[in-house]
């Protein structure tokens, strides 16, 4: 076979082949192929123009309406290559025409692997600080200083692992896998582990922190009814108790976050990120009725897929402007998250499952 006179030809008695897809992660593809999107550049995308700027076009606007999200290169190619050229780079060979002697492939052919974005990427900065949340908060108000927080949590999450017969397991988190534990607030909380790890410790994480949040509220509740009831019988100076009672209640010890437990949207916020998280994680994991993994994924899974990713990110970007209002060094974003909308665009091209860089799950 020859097209248009290139080098494609017969290989193997008939077989010939045909490179549709280049995996690898994104620091890979930009360093190797020279190609711009590096993170650290100011153009901080291979897949959109999206900038650094404060303007629409930064990569970490994730509302409906970011202008990147419609100027994404996915299918032109042609306007891909302007923009390469735009950027001061030279055209991998791969990229160009196969006329041209090149193999044609353009940004549709760079696949996001979950491993890197998802596993390694994002999961850190979720799991972290929703670690951080059970451990420097009084979620879990049975027990007093953050590390006899963690012991409690740790010892939940083994209870899990043994139920859910859990094959990738942490063998064990501390303070120190995610935080400082003498300056909780110094920097951003990160965990510390594998891809397998953190994935499977995902369900795990949002089982208990949906537990520990109807625990506190179970305990608010009847807290606030009991204070109601003495408040029938006294009148005086009650409005400025009830105020400085409920404070007391819900005041994070040794944390910024000191008003945080004080409305129920902070919470629900925390929970939406891990529950989203989750879903996207499980829609991937779809087979076939054999059992198999398809490599096209129907198109009502990729619609959801696709929500998930939506509400996840504008979840965590709630959770990223709550704490830096409060000066707080909380749920950072980092361009992996800017990535992982377009692992969810993919989806309509391939499933996630059928590029990711290990096979373990
Ligand atoms: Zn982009």
């Amino acid at each position: 076979m020859l097209v248009a006179g290139s080098r494609v030809g017969l290989l193997a008695g008939g077989f010939f082949l045909i490179v549709w897809g280049c995996k690898g992660d994104t620091e890979f593809h930009c360093n190797h192929f020279r190609i711009p999107g590096h993170w650290s550049s100011n153009f901080p995308c291979a897949d959109c123009p999206a900038d650094t700027s404060t303007s629409p076009m930064r990569w970490s606007n994730f509302k409906a309406d970011a202008p990147w999200k419609v100027l994404g290169f996915a299918g032109n190619t042609e306007r891909w290559l302007r923009h390469v050229a735009a950027r001061g780079k030279n055209v991998h060979i791969i990229f160009k025409a196969v006329a041209d002697g090149g193999l044609g492939l353009g940004t549709d052919h760079l696949f996001r692997d979950t491993l890197h974005i998802c596993c390694l990427g994002i999961l850190p900065h979720l799991l972290g600080n929703t670690l951080w949340v059970l451990c420097f908060t009084t979620i879990i108000s049975s027990v007093r200083t953050p590390a006899g927080r963690m012991n409690e949590v740790w010892e939940r999450i083994t209870d899990k692992y043994k139920q859910r017969q859990t094959g990738s397991q942490f063998n064990w988190i501390d303070l120190s896998t995610f935080a400082d534990e003498t300056r909780p607030n110094a920097e951003y909380p990160t965990l510390s582990g594998k891809g397998a790890e953190m994935r499977h410790l995902l369900p795990v994480l949002l089982t208990l922190a949906f537990r520990f949040y109807q625990l506190c509220y179970a305990k608010l509740n009847r807290e606030q009814n009991n204070k109601n009831n003495n408040n029938n019988n006294t009148t005086t100076a009650k409005t400025k108790t009830t105020k400085q009672q409920t404070r007391k209640q819900t005041e994070c010890q040794g944390s910024v976050f000191e008003d945080l437990m004080g409305g129920s949207e902070y919470e629900q916020h925390v929970q939406q990120v891990l529950y989203h998280m989750k879903e996207f994680y499980r829609l991937i994991d779809t087979t076939d009725s054999d059992g198999s993994i398809p490599f096209y994924l129907p198109e009502g899974i990729v619609k959801r897929l696709q929500h998930h990713v939506d509400e996840f990110l504008s979840a965590y970007s709630w959770l990223t402007s709550y704490s830096l209002r409060a000066g707080a060094r909380q749920w950072n974003i980092v361009p992996k998250f800017h990535y992982f909308w377009h692992l969810g665009d993919q989806c309509r091209l391939i499933n996630p499952k059928c590029v990711r860089h290990s096979t373990r799950t």
